[in-house]
This record gives structure tokens, C-alpha cells and sequence, in this order.
């Protein structure tokens, strides 16, 4: 919140938020009432947020107002500012000086001692990159007071630069971990590896392969991975799918970002197809939870369904393996399954441009979560973590005999940054799937791992 961030100020002098938001939710008693929507612009165009500034009579906010204010900021940003601004004001507090406004020497001062010194019941120094977060979150504060900001002084910037050289020269500092891209031809092996229509396997197999195809394809993240619902998705004749990332880390105005999983030119490694028989056995599953027509299973206690539904969904996954099986040994393996929308019960009528996957005769939900756990037996439950995606991934590199260290869920992005940077793509292709925001950001990736690409080296005809 906000509020806290502001509270945090220790002085209600200082902050107008934290005081107009007391008298507000004080039932504005000592104000009659009216203060409480006045609301006032000092007319300055520069700051983002008018009503919080610090001058002496303190303008009044609406608990509403400060609610949308708040929500401007991500909330793990706040989070994280918030505690940076409790550790520097209590750093302040006990060596005598002010944290708002903050003298650059103070906060220096500040950083050398916890970027150069070891703190207590540390074992080294704080890292350059978490210091440069506290100057962060220290201006951000000076911000919101419309108050001279001091990441740009000359004495912090210099001790910062000084910290980050002297830690770049410890060897018992931490480097800074990147996720190693995943290669195409390692992906084919991982999926190659990983296929199986045997039952349970089988349902975990489907799973990970739409999951690897679809997170590289569209460079997503994990957290989107695990995000991802039935409702994200639609089907598209020309396209493939569209899979709408609803708020990603770079996009915090809410706008969203479509990707694209593209059809691919081979079956094994398309993943509109993968999706496609993912989605289906999830839809034969979901039937199969449900009683069979003219069926009341109400009556029954909870374990007696549940034993009920898990063999029904058992079957009904046997016969489902079953007939994936016949189709990847068909006459024509090369047989794409995603040039129709995925159904399975109803058919379709005419065949739709485009349509959104909760429409379609699936029975899945628009809320249901597109990656689910698999459990032993082969059951399904609820919404993968983060942590699954990497799980997933080392599983399959290990099947594959593909060394692990330094794969993580984050691999799936830079593997399609890489491979894409590789293939040609220029840096706004890139970000059209990606959404990074700044060329940088995808320059970063070429510099560490594929230095070669776009590089004058290779054109010098040695
Ligand atoms: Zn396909």
C-alpha cells in the first residue's frame, strides 16, 4: 500500500497522504465532512502524483484517490520500497540524521556502509544491484514529496560505481545468475525424450510438451506459464492460437499483450498442435469427472466419488493415450491436428476464423487453469507454481541426457530471444512476441550467448 509506504515516513508532518487518509477513515469528524474529497493540484506538471505534496498546509486526498494512486505501482515494487525505506530511515534514526529530504552524503554514507562493510549476521556485503534498489526507492520517496531526487548525485553515483567495482574484483561476491537459453535442437531431444502414450506418463507427457513448445514459442516467463488460463486462450485459422498474457512484469498499465503460437512446420515441434491434444484430453478428463447421464451421484460421500471419478478419468485417459498413439503412427505421422479447432464431443458447424477456447465444445472453463498438476497416478489437480516450470524442464533435459546446471523455467524465454536472434529475427520481432520493452533488454541476451550474431567479425571475409 501507499499508505504504508507514506506512513513510513514516521512523520505526519511530512507526509499529506498518511494524514488526510487518517482523518478520512476517522470519519472526518474534526473536519465536518468536507475536507475529505477536496482535492488539490499544486499545478505543477512535472510530478506524476500532485496531491502529494509536502508543502506546509498538507492537501486532502480521498481514500479513493489514494487507492488508485497506489495502484499506479506494481505491488511487489511497493513491497520491496517499503522495506528499503524502513531499513534507511532506521539507519538515519541511529546516526542522527534526516531521511527526508535525505543529504547525498548521508545516503553515501549509507551505501559504503552496507555495499563496502559487512552488516551483522551477514557473511559479505549487500550486492551493488540491491543498493542500487535502495537509492531507487529512496528517490522514489523523494518523488512522491516532490523533493530534489538523489540517484543522480555525483557522490552516490560514484559510490555506487566504486562498490560495484570492488565487488566485481571479490571473488566471494555472487555473479549474477542468468537462466542458459534453451536450444532448439535441445528441445527437440527433450521432447523426443519425454513422449510417451503409456498411462499415467502419458498425461504428464501431453502436459510437458504443450508447456515447453508453447513457453518457447511464445517467450514467456514462468509466472505467466503458471497463470495461463482456458480464457487466455483462442484458436485462429490462420495463426494458430493466440494466447493473451493479461499483465506481464513489463506491462503494468493492464493493456496486455497478445502472443502468438505460430504452426509449426513439423508436428513433433508445432505447438498449436501440442496445445491442441492438451487441451483435448483435459476436455475428456473434465467429462469424465462429471456423473454419466441420467446418473445422480450426490448421495455418494466425498471418498466414494472421488474413487469413482478417478476411475472413470482413468479410462477415460487410457482410451484417449490410445488413440493418440494410433495418430502419431497413422499412415501420415506429418498430420497436423490443429488446422480445426480443438473439440471433441459436438462438431462444429462452419468453420470459424477465429474463436476463443471457452467457446468451443470442450466443457473446460474460462478460469480453469491451462497447466495443471499431474499427480502420480495420473490424476489432475489444480494450477502449476513457477516452480513446476523449471521442475519440468530439468526433468526433460535430464531424460534427454542434456546437462541441468544453470537451466531454469526462465531458459524457455531466453531460448526463444537466442533462437529467434539466431533465425534472423530483427530486435522489434522480438519484442512484438516478447514485450520487453527496450531494445537493451534484448541486447543483453545476444551479448551473453550468441555473440557472433550481428557481429562485424563474421563479415570480415578472414
Ligand atoms: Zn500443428
Amino acid at each position: 500500500m501507499l499508505l504504508d509506504v507514506v506512513n513510513m515516513t514516521g512523520n505526519p508532518r511530512k507526509s499529506g497522504l498518511s494524514r488526510s487518509v487518517q482523518q478520512s477513515s476517522s470519519d472526518t469528524a474534526h473536519d465536518g465532512g468536507a475536507a475529505v474529497s477536496e482535492l488539490r493540484s499544486s499545478g505543477d506538471e512535472g510530478g506524476v502524483i500532485p496531491v502529494l505534496s509536502p508543502v506546509a498546509d498538507t492537501p486532502v486526498v480521498s481514500a479513493r484517490l489514494a487507492a488508485l494512486v497506489d495502484d499506479a505501482v506494481p505491488e511487489r515494487t511497493r513491497i520491496a520500497y517499503a522495506a528499503d525505506w524502513r531499513r534507511w530511515e532506521a539507519w538515519c534514526a541511529r546516526h542522527g540524521v534526516r531521511s527526508l529530504p535525505a543529504r547525498p552524503q548521508d545516503v553515501a554514507e549509507y551505501l559504503a556502509e552496507y555495499g563496502a562493510g559487512i552488516e551483522e549476521g551477514r557473511t559479505r556485503p549487500h550486492a551493488a544491484s540491491t543498493l542500487e534498489r535502495w537509492v531507487v526507492g529512496i528517490d522514489a520517496m523523494h518523488r512522491r514529496h516532490r523533493l530534489p531526487t538523489l540517484g543522480r548525485d555525483d557522490l552516490v553515483k560514484k559510490t555506487l560505481s566504486g562498490v560495484r567495482r570492488r565487488q566485481a574484483r571479490d571473488s566471494s561476491m555472487p555473479r549474477v545468475r542468468r537462466a542458459r537459453p534453451l536450444e532448439l535442437h535441445e528441445l527437440r531431444l527433450m521432447l523426443q525424450a519425454i513422449q510417451t502414450t503409456k498411462y499415467p506418463a502419458g498425461v504428464a507427457a501431453l502436459r510437458d510438451t504443450a508447456l515447453l513448445l508453447c513457453g518457447f514459442a511464445a517467450g514467456r516467463r514462468r509466472s505467466e506459464i503458471a497463470a495461463a488460463t482456458i480464457g487466455d486462450l483462442a484458436w485462429h485459422a490462420h495463426d494458430g492460437f493466440h494466447w493473451r498474457i493479461p499483465v506481464s512484469k513489463t506491462d503494468q498499465d493492464g493493456a496486455g499483450l497478445t502472443t502468438v503460437l505460430w504452426r509449426g512446420r513439423h508436428v513433433a515441434t508445432c505447438p498449436p498442435c501440442a496445445l491442441t491434444w492438451w487441451l483435448q484430453l483435459r476436455a475428456v478428463l473434465a467429462s469424465a469427472a462429471g456423473a454419466p447421464p441420467g446418473r445422480d451421484e450426490t448421495l455418494l460421500t466425498a471418498a466414494t466419488r472421488s474413487r469413482l471419478v478417478g476411475r472413470r478419468q482413468r479410462i477415460a485417459a487410457l482410451w484417449f493415450l490410445h488413440h493418440h498413439r494410433r495418430a502419431l503412427t497413422a499412415d501420415k505421422p506429418e498430420r497436423h491436428v490443429c488446422r480445426t479447432p480443438p473439440s471433441w464431443r459436438a462438431a462444429l458447424g462452419a468453420p470459424p476464423i477465429d474463436v476463443a477456447v471457452p467457446d468451443l465444445p470442450l466443457a473446460l472453463g474460462a478460469g480453469d487453469p491451462l497447466f495443471v498438476t499431474v499427480h502420480r497416478g495420473g490424476r489432475v489437480g489444480d494450477a502449476i507454481s513457477g516452480e513446476v516450470v523449471t521442475d519440468i524442464l530439468i526433468r526433460a533435459r535430464t531424460a534427454a541426457k542434456l546437462p541441468t546446471a544453470g537451466y531454469s523455467a526462465h531458459s524457455l524465454r531466453a531460448g526463444f530471444v537466442t533462437a529467434a536472434d539466431r533465425g534472423g529475427a530483427t530486435v522489434m520481432e522480438i519484442q512484438q512476441q516478447t514485450g520487453h520493452r527496450t531494445h537493451e533488454s534484448v541486447a543483453v541476451y545476444r551479448r551473453r550467448y550468441s555473440p557472433a550474431d550481428g557481429n562485424a567479425v563474421t563479415k570480415l571475409g578472414l
